[in-house]
């Protein structure tokens, strides 16, 4: 048994090793629900290109990766564009900018955080400010955005205060993040998806739960909205289960249609088995 760090349950095995490592093991807490990890390799080099380790990505051109990444980027932008229009932006974990170059056209200004210096050289090349740390933007913002990043972050509820001293009063901090209880961990208990999903990056694989936790206990922010998104479609499930691959929703994307996937992510979100969370909150 390990303590959980959000809420201190007591935590049990859910697996051995991560995909990365295999002397980083994965508890589950039954309280709030929270995944975390066994313990915490402090060496991720972030700077250097941490985030493409050992990934084929990494063979790719920095606009091949781009394209990968659009339909997030996309719908990420569907999704605050309104909220975003006129104001100051941030995109704390930024990658290559995906998304904020989405961002730039509606926002009055925005600009991005990153650790990776290839993606920080990228950026600043092609007219996008983006920074090395939250300090050196030396401002405050209307919104702050992390997408995928809250999980990579120790002690996530200092971070949560360190985002609201960025924020100006009212302002809002968007957070999206792997969710612990995909359908595909949970209730269909695929090996092979555990196998390939756990990270020893991915200090923490939140619930509603547990993030609504953390935020509450921080006293910065009221919950503004929380919804359960699906990024991967019926076709990849099917894949993961029949042969134990990803990429499904590539090969077999003849079993996809818009009726089913809807459907299925209807089913998912009454659940709670979605593979992402989505949060909206308002600096208090
Ligand atoms: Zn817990």
């Amino acid at each position: 048994m390990m303590k959980c760090p959000i809420c201190c349950g007591d935590g049990y095995l859910v697996h051995e090793g991560t995909r990365d490592n295999s002397e980083i093991d994965v508890y589950q807490c039954p309280e709030c629900g929270t995944k975390f990890l066994s313990s915490v390799d402090g060496n991720n080099d972030y700077e250097n290109g941490f985030m493409y380790e050992n990934d084929p990505l990494a063979a790719l051109s920095i606009e091949e990766r781009l394209k990968i990444f659009q339909k997030d980027d996309k719908r990420r932008f569907e999704k605050v564009k309104e909220i975003c229009c006129g104001k100051n932006v941030l995109d704390f974990g930024c990658g290559f900018g995906g998304y904020l170059k989405y961002i730039s056209d509606v926002a009055d200004s925005c600009c991005g955080v990153d650790l990776g210096k290839s993606e920080r050289d990228y950026l600043n090349a092609n007219g996008i400010s983006c920074f090395r740390t939250i300090e050196e933007t030396g401002k405050k913002f209307d919104v702050i955005t992390l997408f995928h990043v809250l999980e990579h972050l120790s002690d996530p509820e200092n971070w949560l205060n360190i985002f609201s001293d960025y924020l100006v009063d009212n302002g809002l901090l968007i957070i999206e993040v792997p969710h612990a209880n995909d359908i595909l961990l949970s209730l269909y208990a695929s090996s092979k998806f555990a196998d390939a999903t756990y990270w020893s990056a991915h200090l923490f694989l939140f619930t509603a739960k547990s993030l609504s936790m953390i935020i509450e206990r921080s006293g910065k922010y009221i919950i503004e909205s929380l919804e359960y998104i699906q990024r991967y479609s019926f076709a990849n499930h099917m894949m993961w289960l029949a042969k134990g691959l990803p990429g499904g929703h590539n090969e077999w994307k003849y079993l996809d249609s818009a009726e089913l996937n809807e459907a299925y992510v209807k089913k998912l979100q009454e659940l709670e088995m979605c593979d992402t969370l989505f949060f909206v909150l308002r600096k208090k």
